[in-house]
């Protein structure tokens, strides 16, 4: 069967890369998580002191941009695949909220973009690939055969992610949370360089009160439809 490549974008929290996750595992599709390589460089960023009170130094990111080497790979365990920055898995160390607050403004920086943009093309070469994010339907894959465009309201949002943290036992604060999700939808939809947008030809999906399995039907339905066009 012809493949195809699946863009999946839309705001945070609104359980995307669970949703492109679970559908690449059913239809044997590769999964990127386009913004656990953006939470990668936040992570090496602030691990190299390019935060400096709240600022960046974008001009040594720019530098050291070539050192940081991200890849993804299956772990047995849980079926998915994790995060590694320069050989080290960092799949937790991503997901933290210090690395949450900080990571929209490093998305925010175009020649991280190009970057990561780069990347992510090559990685869907071959098609077959399912990838999550803010700009693939945009900008990583505008010829995309499905695109879908993911929304929930962000009080919901936030509830998933604090019910998400607490189950990894993570100290959270719902209103922190809320004002996270908040702000980064801001600064994902007001950036210069592929803000954040529904692509013309993407299908909206307002999942807030869709359980997940009737979010599971409704995807593999497009996906069916994506395929019969082919
Ligand atoms: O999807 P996730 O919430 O893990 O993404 C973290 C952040 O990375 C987003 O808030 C956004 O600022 C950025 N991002 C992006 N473009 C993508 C994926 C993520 O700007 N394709």
């Amino acid at each position: 069967m012809k493949k195809i490549t699946i863009a999946i974008d839309g705001f945070s929290s609104c359980g995307k890369s669970t949703m492109a996750k679970d559908l690449a595992r059913e239809i044997g599709y590769i999964y990127i998580d386009s913004g656990a390589m953006y939470r990668a460089v936040t992570l090496y960023s602030i691990e190299n002191d390019i935060f400096h009170d709240g600022h960046i130094d974008a001009e040594k990111l720019k530098e050291q941009l070539k050192d940081i080497h991200i890849s993804f790979r299956l772990n047995p365990a849980t079926g998915r695949p994790d995060t590694y920055l320069n050989g080290v898995n960092v799949e937790d160390r991503i997901r933290t909220m210090e690395v949450s607050s900080r990571v929209s403004p490093i998305a925010a920086l175009d020649f991280v973009r190009q970057a990561m943009v780069a990347q992510q093309q090559e990685m869907g070469k071959a098609k077959g690939i399912v990838m999550d994010g803010r700009d693939i339907g945009t900008t990583v894959f505008p010829e995309a055969e499905l695109k879908i465009f993911v929304t929930a309201s962000p009080e919901i949002r936030a509830q998933r992610r604090y019910d998400e943290l607490k189950a990894k036992g993570e100290e959270a604060s719902l209103d922190e949370i809320l004002e996270n999700v908040k702000q980064r939808d801001y600064i994902d939809q007001n950036r210069e360089v592929s803000p954040l947008r529904k692509a013309d030809d993407a299908l909206l999906l307002d999942n807030s009160h869709l359980t997940i399995l009737q979010q599971k039907e409704w995807l593999a339905e497009q996906f069916r439809k994506a395929i019969d066009k082919e």
